[in-house]
């Protein structure tokens, strides 16, 4: 790459694309993460030559050495974003710049290269752009797109890698909640903690999940929709859950996130919110929230709403905490009223169908 950060792509179309027929039947119920456009964008990098290679092609298997470093030590990070379909026809992201930003911050932490924000953002308008056919009509659906990136370089050595491979894949997505939005139920886990200080709590790394997923299958165990992890280190203060950020709403009005520490991933959906409530004339707090504070202010009444956020689910009210010694309901166990006039502001902004005051959407098309 020469001439700054910009970054021109080879455009290889797939030969042999999903049919109109097949794709509209494949539309009609994606769910999520399952079915996948024709297309992905690559991007390669190699210590001494920099990013090189940039194509948009036909979506395919990644051959891959069983040395690849990868494999071994976990050299990985990801995004996740959408594309959505607006009412005119056009089609939008939502802040993809923020994505490029937090997505650089993850390279620096787990010792990889940066992509330059702009061939990120780029990146996705290629994809959009060849896969556009692929956006659902629905107006709940969207296009998640996954930017990723891992080492690539054949060698067992432990040090960070000088090969990279850079990948954006889409998946159409239906509604997240079928049948309407309903509170989930979160198992506090005892044993399992996500990320210490100091850690990769705050990267968005594939290693994060790996970590998460038994304290998840633990709070299926236990009937539960999700998990929520506590801090490392005194077992007492709410981190977030395995893939979202949370919030707490007060009776006086007050809503309160967890501050950034190092441990915490910092969610878009996080920083939409905050900005939102603090617009609508709601006093925020970014301050520790103690699991035992969350139980005696439910049991009090003083605490109305307990949300979950991130891009997949947008917002989600949580209805139930269970832990080993007992469980409780929030708000009677039905969606809060800020919790849902949250979530409608900020899915009629991320569709165009709502003033965007602060610049978050990005029209594609
Ligand atoms: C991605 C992610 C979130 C949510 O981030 P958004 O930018 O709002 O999608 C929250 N927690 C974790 C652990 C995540 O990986």
């Amino acid at each position: 790459m020469s001439g700054g950060d910009k970054l021109d792509f080879e455009i290889r179309p797939n030969p042999a694309p999903v049919s109109a027929a097949d794709r509209a039947a494949l539309l009609a119920n994606p769910g999520f993460g399952r079915i996948f456009t024709d297309h992905m964008v690559t991007i390669r990098y190699a210590d001494g030559k920099g990013w090189y290679d940039a194509r948009v092609e036909a979506r395919a298997p990644i051959p891959m050495d069983p040395a690849a470093a990868v494999l071994h030590y976990a050299q990985e990070i990801f995004e996740g974003l959408k594309a959505y379909r607006t009412a005119d026809g056009g089609v939008t992201m939502f802040r993809p710049e923020a994505n490029a930003a937090r997505f650089a911050a993850s390279a620096q932490r787990m010792a990889m290269p940066a992509l330059p924000p702009e061939a990120f953002v780029d990146s996705l308008h290629r994809l959009i752009e060849i896969d556009r056919e692929w956006i659902p009509t629905d107006p709940d659906g969207s296009l998640y797109l996954r930017p990723f990136m891992f080492a690539s370089e054949v060698f067992l050595g432990v040090r960070p890698a000088n090969e990279y491979l850079y990948v954006a894949i889409a998946s159409p997505v239906g509604s997240y909640f079928s049948g309407g939005v309903k509170p989930v139920s979160v198992w506090v886990s005892p044993d399992y903690t996500r990320a210490a200080p100091g850690g990769t709590g705050a990267a968005k790394c594939g290693g994060n999940y790996a970590a998460s997923l038994v304290a998840q299958a633990e709070a299926i165990e236990h009937g539960c929709d999700q998990v929520v992890f506590l801090d490392a280190v005194e077992r007492r203060f709410v981190d977030e859950l395995g893939g979202m950020n949370v919030f707490f709403v007060y009776d006086d009005g007050t809503v309160v996130t967890p501050p950034l520490t190092g441990t915490i991933l910092p969610g878009i959906t996080r920083e939409s919110v905050l900005m939102l409530a603090a617009e609508a004339g709601k006093r925020v707090e970014e301050r520790p929230v103690s699991f035992a504070d969350w139980q005696e202010d439910a049991a009090s009444g003083r605490l109305r709403e307990v949300f979950a956020c991130g891009t997949a689910a947008v917002i989600t009210p949580i209805g139930q905490v269970k832990f080993p010694d007992g469980e409780f309901l929030i708000g009677g166990g039905e969606p809060g009223r800020l919790t849902m006039a949250l979530r409608q502001q900020l899915a009629d902004i991320q569709r165009g169908n709502a003033p965007d005051p602060h610049g978050w959407v990005t029209r594609v098309l």
